[in-house]
C-alpha cells in the first residue's frame, strides 16, 4: 500500500521533530500532498494512526492538505490547473507544460505538547 510507506516517512519526521524539541506528545501533523502523488488523505490518515500506536504520536491528528496540480505553458505562459493528467495548454494547445505545483509531499508542521 502506497500510503503506508508515506505514513511511515511522515511519522519518522514527526518523531524526530518532537525529539529535537524535547516534546512528550505529538498532537497534530500537517502534511502538504500534491495531487500528482496520488495520495488519498483518508488512507494516509488510517496508515498514520495504525503506525503511530504505541509512540508519542498516538492519537495525533493528521491534517492533509491536497495541493492541486498546476502547470505553466512554456509557449504562451498560461498558468492552469491540470485535470485528469492532461498536459496540454488550454490556451494554445501546446504540450510544453512545466509543472508548477502538485508534486510536493512535505510535512509542513508538527504540533507538540
Ligand atoms: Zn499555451
Amino acid at each position: 500500500m502506497h500510503e503506508m510507506a508515506i505514513a511511515q516517512g511522515i511519522l519518522e519526521i514527526a518523531l524526530d521533530t518532537a525529539a529535537s524539541h524535547g516534546a512528550g506528545k505529538i498532537t497534530r501533523v500537517r502534511v502538504l500532498a500534491g495531487e500528482l502523488t496520488g495520495v488519498v488523505p483518508e488512507a494516509l490518515d488510517f496508515g498514520f494512526n495504525a503506525l503511530a500506536a504505541g509512540t508519542i504520536a498516538a492519537g495525533a491528528c493528521l491534517a492533509v492538505q491536497v495541493i492541486p496540480l498546476m502547470g505553466r505553458c512554456r509557449d504562451c505562459g498560461q498558468l492552469d490547473n491540470i485535470s485528469k493528467y492532461r498536459f496540454i495548454c488550454e490556451q494554445c494547445g501546446s504540450s510544453a507544460i512545466d509543472i508548477v505545483s502538485g508534486r510536493e509531499l512535505t510535512v509542513e508542521s508538527v504540533e507538540v505538547e
